[in-house]
């Protein structure tokens, strides 16, 4: 068994639409999570702010748009008949729940089923698609699949013992297709998994059934060795391992979710990138390998704050780490990067939003001084302690750039820089003109 995960690009457009099954059909048998199409969660997530709001006169109009949106697909999609018919009746439907949404009292439980609309709307569109080709599938309906707990934890007992009682019941069936990104809660109502959550639904199933390879089709060749925005000549990653991936993905490589690699690994299950577009690329194969090649690739993560505190009285103290790690915890904001001297120490935050609270408190320890716009520059490879000299060719590409802190050694796979933003796009190209167009690192032995 595999699971394709389609994201919304993959099924943006008609024509594009139209293809999924003929690709779905050289993977099989496989479950199929969907996205929505794309635009569609952004706007959903815009109605919901101006339901929040209070200005219903917003989310009218947004859903005129989202309307027609769909009706131009449907038409494009099915033409006439009956299936269109079918597939015209059920999106109507699902816009009209969003006007009964809006009619009641605003809550968090109404705008997480607002935006849970997009993926039912495109796992319906695809339900009619494969019905037109008479094509044998079963329908799988996420939220009583992926189940979350109170902290948020998906129960994967749950997930295991409902999918395989599922699958079971359709013995000859090669294809299952369910939702990404949407859930129930802890209290039986819709929810998400957070924004780019697709990914890690598609990775929770392949672990739970133990999937021959969890496949991530979206609009590009894989994982990239820079960002493409930036950087001109970035070229797909053939190979990465697991932990290669995480960092890349955590760091700033918009291909992946960053919570998606965790479950394929735990179970070893491979992961692979694969291009809508461009079915015959390779893609990039995510897996436990480490195959040594050095450098692999660089990303960066924009919008982090660094905090410093200083404080004299670390000197020769123990229990001062703790007491700063413990209002972060308070507050609940995760720290990405550390770095500590005898008397100070400097982290990053990407969440901002208890910021004022946590300067406040951790003025009790000593002086603090808080950068903003800042990037985190990943540079991200196999790190292995007998190649000498691979941080090297790092630095000397940053040489001429101001680096606010750094961090290697957390793991064998990733040396972490600091700078302001408005070096970064400078950073990423020296970087990529040092490591990979210049020397032939990936053949360094
Ligand atoms: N549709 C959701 C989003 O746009 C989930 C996903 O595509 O992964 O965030
Ligand atoms: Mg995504």
């Amino acid at each position: 068994m595999r699971v394709l995960k389609f994201g919304g690009t993959s099924v943006g457009t008609p024509e594009r639409f139209r293809n999924l099954p003929r690709l779905i059909g050289r993977e099989t048998p496989a479950v199929v999570v969907l996205s929505a199409l794309s635009g569609t969660t952004d706007k959903l997530e815009r109605m919901a702010s101006a339901l929040e709001e209070g200005r219903k006169d917003l989310f009218g109009s947004l859903l005129a748009e989202l309307e027609q949106v769909y009706a131009a697909f449907v038409y494009k999609l099915f033409e006439s008949g009956e299936i269109y018919q079918a597939a015209r009746h059920f999106t109507e439907e699902h816009l009209a729940r969003l006007r009964t949404l809006a009619a009641s009292p605003f809550s968090r439980d109404a705008a997480a089923e607002i935006l849970a609309q997009g993926e039912l709307l495109s796992t319906g569109l695809l339900r009619c698609l494969l019905r037109s080709l008479g094509t044998d599938f079963r329908y799988l309906y996420a939220p009583d699949l992926i189940v979350k707990d109170e902290d948020g934890m998906v129960d994967m007992d749950h997930l295991e013992k409902t999918l395989k009682e599922e699958l079971a019941k359709s013995p000859g069936t090669e294809i299952f297709i369910t939702q990404g990104f949407i859930c129930s809660n802890d209290k039986g109502f819709i929810d998400t998994l957070g924004r780019g959550g697709s990914d890690l639904t598609a990775s929770l199933i392949g672990a739970v059934l133990e999937a021959e390879e969890i496949q991530i089709w979206t609009d590009v060749d894989g994982v990239h060795n820079n960002d493409p925005r930036v950087v001109e000549t970035t070229r797909p990653v053939p190979v990465l391992s697991y932990e290669e991936a995480d960092e890349l993905a955590y760091f700033g490589a918009k291909v992946l979710h960053p919570a998606c690699v965790f479950p394929a690994h735990r179970r070893n299950i491979p992961l692979r990138i694969k291009n809508t577009l461009n079915p015959e690329a390779p893609g990039t194969l995510i897996h436990a390998r480490r195959d040594g090649s050095s450098i692999k690739a660089v990303a960066a993560k924009d919008g982090i704050t660094a905090i410093r505190i200083r404080s004299t009285r670390m000197l020769n103290a123990y229990g001062f780490l703790r007491k700063v790690f413990e209002v972060f915890e308070r507050y609940k904001t995760p720290i990405d990067m550390i770095s500590t001297s005898e008397v100070s120490v400097s982290l990053t935050i990407d969440d901002r939003s208890r910021l004022p609270e946590i300067a406040e408190e951790l003025k009790r320890y000593g002086m603090v001084e808080i950068d903003e716009e800042q990037s985190i520059v990943c540079v991200v490879g196999d790190f292995m302690a007998e190649r000498p000299g691979l941080v090297r060719h790092v630095f000397n590409a940053l040489k001429d750039i101001p680096v606010r802190m750094i961090s290697y050694g957390g793991s064998m796979n990733n040396v972490s820089l600091l700078l302001h933003s408005k070096d970064k796009e400078t950073a990423l190209k020296a970087l990529h003109h040092h490591l990979f167009l210049n020397r032939p690192i990936h053949h360094v032995n």
